[in-house]
């Protein structure tokens, strides 16, 4: 294994990051701070996206490859640009490997310019880990697809235009085999957005309804009847979280510039052995967490991404969220529940923003007990 950035790599990074700091600036900043104030994760800002797409950073992963993908992720994190998130790595990677080349002209152009925003459209009331139970069904007929059922926590389902969707096509088969992937216009007759605010995550999140919607045939994605393995494949790409590394290493310098600033009863808090002992700890972890997200990044230049590879990298990156946050909020004591827009707020309110967003973190993208089972299975081959 080796994944060392090529001197083009790291210029690239350097660009971006230069970009990010001279931008993320001033009043821009100040309005950011105040939208992030219900969301541990950035709102999306157009504009911003707009300037990003005309440098060629927002399609980065299939116009250049995973790794420059990964350092313009990355660096999205770490600065907390308001950037869409899910666009280009999953979707784009979907379209990128299994759209026809038709598809692949049409979408990812699109996709890279921010014209085509995406909602996830997998998890339905009855299913969630079971995701090979759904019931939403997409029906032929004509050129067309005719829609019937509801997802729920679609993420960005309120701010997005179209929807990857996971239905079933086929009810004669095993249920795995019968599922095919869209991605679905949400601007079109049938479609009931409704919102579906969550802790912590933002008030993007929704329900989508489909009621005899008619979805054309040209946006079915990849095989009929094969969107399971087309979505297993998909979710390896979304569970490579090195933008969210990016947050948690700008979360620990922002601690440790805390605790060196912080004085208490006239010693500085950085002297606290309890203190410097639970930010070594947390810094271990980022650190394996970046480099378990790496190793996916790696893996992807090879080829398919071993799946235990993503779902170590995942559940190890979540659960170090989760103590980072409990980590922040007991160093700023007092100070740790107050949201952003308070006058005594520190660090702009981030450990409120991120202790409410942990219980989150564990679920999204398949929880803790699902990511245990792909090591077990995938990884250490033991039976199902
Ligand atoms: C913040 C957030 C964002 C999300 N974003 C999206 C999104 O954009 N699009 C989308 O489609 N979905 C999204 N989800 C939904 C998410 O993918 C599901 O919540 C998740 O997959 C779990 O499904 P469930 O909630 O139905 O729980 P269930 O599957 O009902 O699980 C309940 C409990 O049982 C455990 N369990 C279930 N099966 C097993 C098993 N085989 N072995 C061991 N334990 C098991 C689970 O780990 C969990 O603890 C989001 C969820 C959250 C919280």
């Amino acid at each position: 294994m080796r994944f060392r950035f090529t001197e083009e790599q790291q210029r690239l990074r350097q660009e971006i990051d230069d970009y990010f700091r001279q931008e993320i600036s001033g009043e821009f900043l100040e309005w950011l701070e105040r939208q992030r104030e219900g969301s541990i994760f950035s709102p999306e800002s157009p504009e911003f996206t707009q300037k990003l797409a005309e440098k060629g950073w927002l399609g980065l992963q299939y116009s250049r490859g995973f790794q420059e993908g990964s350092i313009f992720e990355e660096e999205v994190g770490y600065w907390r640009a308001p950037v869409a998130y899910h666009n280009e790595r999953i979707v784009g990677a979907i379209v990128q490997s299994v759209g026809s080349d038709e598809q692949k002209e049409y979408f990812l152009p699109r996709l890279a310019s921010g014209e085509i925003t995406i909602a996830l459209g997998y998890t339905e009331p009855g299913c969630g880990s079971d995701l090979a139970a759904l019931t939403t069904r997409a029906v032929p007929d004509g050129d067309e697809y005719v829609f019937n059922g509801q997802k729920t926590y679609s993420s960005r389902g309120t701010s997005a235009n179209h929807a990857i969707v996971a239905a079933r096509t086929n009810t004669e088969v095993p249920k795995h085999k019968g599922i095919s992937l869209f991605l679905a216009p949400l601007d079109i007759p049938g479609v009931t957005i409704r919102p579906l605010p969550m802790m912590g995550w933002g008030a993007d999140m929704a329900e989508l309804f489909f009621d005899d919607v008619r979805v054309p045939a040209f946006n079915l994605i990849g095989e009929r009847d094969r969107g399971w393995y087309h979505l297993a494949a998909s979710l390896d790409i979304q569970r490579v979280r090195i933008g969210e590394v990016g947050v948690h290493r700008r979360m620990m310098e922002e601690l440790v510039e805390f605790v060196k600033e912080t004085k208490i009863d006239g010693e500085s808090l950085s002297k606290d052995p309890f203190v410097r002992d639970m930010l070594a700890q947390r810094a271990i972890e980022v650190e394996v967490a970046r480099l378990f997200n790496y190793r996916s990044v790696w893996a992807a230049t090879k080829g398919p991404v071993p799946p235990h590879y993503t779902s170590m990298g995942t559940m190890y990156l979540r659960e170090t969220s989760q103590r980072l946050a409990q980590t922040a909020t007991e160093i700023l004591g007092l100070y740790a529940p107050l949201k952003g827009s308070s006058k005594w707020a520190r660090l702009k309110g981030s450990a409120e923003a991120s202790y409410r967003a942990a219980p989150g973190y564990t679920l999204a993208g398949g929880t803790s007990e699902i990511q245990r089972n792909v090591i077990a299975q995938r990884g250490l081959g033991l039976p199902r």
